[in-house]
């Protein structure tokens, strides 16, 4: 039997989402947004790409949650967006108010189901949709990191003129100023980047790579990215329904890994069909460390305000 998945939100990144979900053929899309017309649209008009790119899903739009019922995963980019000068976390009042009404709808209609947040902040949103669905933290996590090293890798491939599928990198921390490039596991063609590299193009690649959402939003204006976001979702999707068994960063609640409870951080973990099914304690160095846990206070704080 076919998956299913719902994308909820019917802007920039869930439109797109929906997109490369319905061109993978292997799960029936369900796209839900408040705005009338605009999921119904949108999902529409991707179903009728069918015939020419090859695929059979069905693809279906929504105000209402009905259609969604079973998911297996659902994937939550309702919310609003950057607009240039503004920090992620700018967005926490608006955006918590969505997703908790969203998560509240998905639990009820899907209690099974594997969530996969992407509205910002994200490892604050996160943590709300844990709070509100009280799902295991198998069930529920966030996509950025995938986001934060696909761009990390994206630079490193320029910088030295070779195939991105050489690069291999992690990024873990919060998604924002507080994200922790690890240089030292960095590598290309299986070779310490700091042997093909001098440092300050490290640290300037690294600090690229935290700015890497400011640098879209201030070159698009009106919104923030959504390309490569939609093609970290599906990798994260792709390892779930495929139970590929991925070793992938995710923004996922910390139990007491790398000594910080209860908070969301960015860390790799395994994904399978289950969600979660491991979560990897990487020895980290003690200013590796104390970086992480300085991402964690930042979530906490947001925590506070949200008062969870
Ligand atoms: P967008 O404005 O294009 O789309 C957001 C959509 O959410 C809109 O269509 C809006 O109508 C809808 N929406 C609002 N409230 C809703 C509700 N209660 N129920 C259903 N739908 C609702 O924005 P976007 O560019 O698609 O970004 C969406 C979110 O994802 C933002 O918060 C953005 O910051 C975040 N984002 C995260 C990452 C990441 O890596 N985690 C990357 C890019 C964007």
């Amino acid at each position: 039997m076919r998956s299913k998945i719902t994308v909820v939100g019917a802007g920039n990144v869930g439109a797109t989402c929906a997109q490369r979900l319905a061109e993978r053929g292997y799960a029936d899309v369900v796209v839900v947004d408040i705005i009338d017309g605009l999921p119904q649209g949108k999902a529409l008009d991707i179903l009728e790409s069918g015939p020419v790119v090859g695929f059979d899903t069905y693809v279906v739009g929504a105000t209402t949650y009905e259609p969604t019922a079973n998911s297996d995963i659902v994937v939550i980019t309702s919310g609003v967006a950057r607009k240039p000068g503004m920090s992620r976390d700018d967005l926490i009042l608006t955006n918590m108010k969505i997703v908790q009404a969203v998560t509240e709808q998905v639990v009820k209609h899907s209690p099974k189901c594997i969530i996969i947040m992407v509205a910002n902040p994200l490892d604050a949103m996160t943590q709300l949709a844990l709070h509100v669905s009280k799902f295991p933290r198998t069930r529920c996590f966030g996509q950025s990191g995938v986001l934060d090293t696909s761009r990390f890798r994206t630079f490193i491939a320029q910088e030295l003129k070779v195939s991105v599928e050489d690069v291999q990198a992690w990024v873990l921390g919060g998604h924002g100023d507080t994200m922790i490039a690890l240089t030292r596991m960095t590598t290309v063609g299986g070779i310490p980047i700091s042997e093909l590299l001098p440092k300050d193009t490290i640290d300037r690649m690294v600090k690229r790579t935290v700015n890497g959402g400011g640098e879209i939003v201030a070159l698009l204006k009106t919104g923030s990215a959504f390309y490569a976001p939609s093609a970290a979702v599906l990798q994260m999707v792709d390892a779930i329904v495929l139970d590929k068994k991925r070793i992938l960063p995710c923004a996922v609640r910390l139990d007491g890994e790398y000594g910080i409870k209860g908070i969301v951080a960015g860390v790799p973990c395994k994904l399978g069909k289950d969600g979660i099914e491991q979560v990897i304690e990487l020895k980290l160095t003690p200013e590796e460390s104390a970086a992480l846990k300085k991402s964690a206070a930042a979530v906490k704080e947001l925590n506070d305000i949200m008062k969870i």
